[in-house]
């Protein structure tokens, strides 16, 4: 398809990038052939480490037992706030950007500092401390982001619940990591809607002995229950506490945090971070990957109930001393145009978002970003899921104005930081791929026996060796860790996710192994299916699984989502899939079209095809973990109306 159109590096870019190709090859290479050496020296100069390491890299990679810069120690706290003090304290670490356009503020590094400390010293009197777990459920505030950071500066390790869960995902989540405390607020808004946050935590409370105390921000200000001996206010306890709390030091090996995993391949795992290994790949990858040069403004769009906010809002641009933006609401609400209206309300630079967002604002139509100014935009940036070499055109050409090359960052939950993605002064970019394997990163693909494939190829991901950020354990489970990564085959990470090499080395995600199709021997990605469909005019997302069908072994069925202005028919159906045979071969048509004016996604937003591939094999009594469905009604829509085989 759209393999040989190149992007190469625009010539202004390169000019003031921070690595050009000859750079990056260079590190790359010392990286792979010297790691201890190429690590220590990135440590060194990334972080500060109150005690130094006694072994840049120890343990067993393929029993999930490696561990990094052991001995060392180190606060990331400390790191992301107070040794830019001399320097930054008077610069902007977050700007807050509220659900109504009117509502922003600036945080310095010095403001940052202190409320952390504050509420830090909070947490300790109400005993917290070393070693426990706090679940953090909260709206995009900054209090967010001065709650993780309070508890890594006691040493306590954070669980941060997406404020979107249910009290009962929320419930599981704080048994199974046994939380200590909880940090809400009284509400959350979101878009304009209210979302009850301290009612759902009180409902999941109910069941959670092991928490003693409850900390809530006034948000909305809304009446809400109140429970003497567990509740505390923010603002009321925070006005009183010292702003001296001086950080922990932590082992490097010493746990971050845990967070869950989307959930779009089964029921979520409660991933365990460590603090050295994890504070140095974001900070490097936040430098490098975003070309972050001083005094930038940096926007990753994700919620920090994801690990992309976790690593791109907090810990890598606070580490690298940069100013971060936190967004409250969504990218359609006052109108299409809000992240534009942002953008350039902040002036933002470096702007990084998620597939789904970028497909559901070029549905809307160019108007509401053309209207729009942008000229501040440096450099875009994208992760979650494949991007439809379509939807990479259009960020590139419309909201980019065809001037900001785009990095699409291939990584997940487990890998803690992005271990795919060009650097943009060094990579051309060919639309659709995530292209090379960044520092450190020694990439596999392998054939349905496990065999190793060499050159030109597509088959499962793997990846041979340990990094800095890698998963450490899934909670309290260390079995279901090596079952899930590095059981099949022994000795290498198993991402979950298949993948195709080029000619020139360059890696495209075809989607995740488990919905790999097998048409007639022929084995296919979804997201090559997909993305032809998303070329269609009339198509704005389009989602593909297998069903069993008696003569191909598998068949294709498509799931359609059209462009505002379009309406379903047969004439329709027939045409997508002359369309989809024209641009992939006869052999990818889709048997089965079903129209719908939604797919199912995770909270996260991505899609869910293991639900898609149930409807499609038509087994509706076990459609598997729903709990981080965004919205269950356009699963059911989706029964009702499926096509009969
Ligand atoms: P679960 O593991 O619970 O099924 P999940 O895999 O969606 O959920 P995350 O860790 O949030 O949880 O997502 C990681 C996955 O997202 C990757 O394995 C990959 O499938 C997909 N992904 C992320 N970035 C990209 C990208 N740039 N291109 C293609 N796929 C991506
Ligand atoms: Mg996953």
């Amino acid at each position: 398809m759209s393999d040989e159109k190149r992007y190469p590096v625009p010539e202004s870019f390169r000019q003031r990038a921070l690595m050009d190709k000859a750079l990056y090859q260079e590190w790359y290479r010392a990286s792979i052939e010297d790691p201890d050496t190429f690590w220590a020296a990135r440590a060194q100069e990334f972080l500060h480490w109150s005690k130094p390491w006694d072994k840049v890299r120890d343990g067993d990679f393929a029993q999930g037992t490696a561990a990094w810069f052991v001995g060392g120690e180190l606060n990331a706290s400390y790191n992301c706030i107070d040794r830019h003090l001399p320097e930054r304290a008077d610069q902007t670490a977050i700007i807050w950007e509220g659900d109504e356009p009117d509502d922003s503020r600036h945080i310095t590094y010095a403001e940052l500092h202190e409320q952390v400390s504050k509420l830090a010293n909070v947490l300790k009197q109400r005993g917290v401390k070393k070693g426990d777990r706090v679940c953090i459920y909260m709206p995009m505030i900054p209090e967010a982001a001065y709650a993780m950071l309070a508890c890594a500066r006691i040493g306590a390790a954070h669980s941060v619940v997406f404020g979107g869960f249910s009290p009962e995902a929320l419930k599981d989540r704080i048994l199974n990591a046994e939380a200590s405390a909880v940090i809400t607020a009284d509400e959350g808004v979101r878009g304009g809607r209210n979302v009850p946050l301290k009612t759902n935590a009180d409902k999941a409370l109910a069941g959670c002995d092991s928490v003693h105390t409850c900390v809530v921000v006034r948000r909305t200000g809304a009446d809400v229950a109140w429970d003497d001996k567990r509740d505390l206010w923010y603002h009321e306890a925070v006005a009183t506490a010292s702003a001296d709390c001086p950080p922990e030091p932590m082992g490097a090996e010493d746990p971050l945090f845990i967070l869950y995993t989307s959930g779009s391949t089964g029921k979520p795992k409660g991933v365990l971070h460590t603090t050295g290994g994890y504070l140095l790949s974001t900070a490097l990858t936040h430098k490098y990957v975003f070309d972050y040069q001083d005094g930038d403004i940096f926007w990753c769009t994700a919620d920090v109930g994801w690990v992309t906010g976790h690593s791109y809002i907090v810990y890598g641009p606070l580490a690298n001393g940069a100013t971060t933006l936190m967004f409250e609401g969504v990218p359609t609400y006052p109108d299409a145009s809000r992240f534009w209206n942002v953008v350039d309300k902040h002036k933002v630079n470096i702007f990084y978002t998620a597939p789904t967002a970028i497909r559901a604002l070029m549905g809307l139509g160019d108007e509401a970003v053309t209207k729009t100014d942008r000229s501040s935009l440096r450099l875009l940036g994208t992760v979650g899921e494949p991007i439809n070499p379509e939807a990479w055109e259009w960020y590139h050409r419309v909201v980019g104005d065809s001037r900001c090359p785009i990095v699409d960052t291939w990584w997940q939950t487990e890998t803690g930081s992005i271990l795919i993605a060009p650097i943009p002064g060094a990579t051309e970019t060919k639309p659709g791929s995530a292209t090379l394997p960044l520092f450190g990163v020694q990439l596999g693909l392998l054939d349905p026996n496990d065999k190793e494939l060499d050159g030109a190829a597509a088959g499962n991901l793997i990846i041979k060796s340990s990094w800095p950020s890698q998963i450490r354990g899934v909670y309290g489970d260390h079995a279901r860790m090596l079952e899930t990564y590095f059981a099949t085959p022994k000795g290498v990470y198993f991402t979950g996710d298949g993948a195709r090499r080029d000619e020139d080395g360059y890696y495209w995600i075809t989607g995740r192994v488990d919905d790999v199709l097998n048409i007639s021997g022929h084995r296919m990605g979804t997201a090559e299916i997909e993305s032809a469909l998303v070329l269609h005019e009339a198509v704005a997302e389009a989602a593909v699984v297998g069903y069993p069908h008696d003569i191909k072994g598998q068949g294709v069925y498509a799931y359609v989502d059209l462009m505002a202005g379009f309406e379903p028919s047969d004439a329709l159906a027939a045409e997508l899939r002359d369309f989809v045979g024209k641009e992939i071969g006869a052999i990818a048509k889709p048997d089965m079209i079903q129209f719908t004016p939604a797919l199912p996604k995770t909270r996260s937003g991505k899609i869910m095809r293991r639900i898609l591939r149930k409807i499609a094999c038509n087994e509706l009594d076990n459609l598997g973990d729903t709990s981080t469905l965004a919205d269950p009604s356009v699963v059911e829509q989706l029964i009702e109306e499926r096509l009969n085989r």
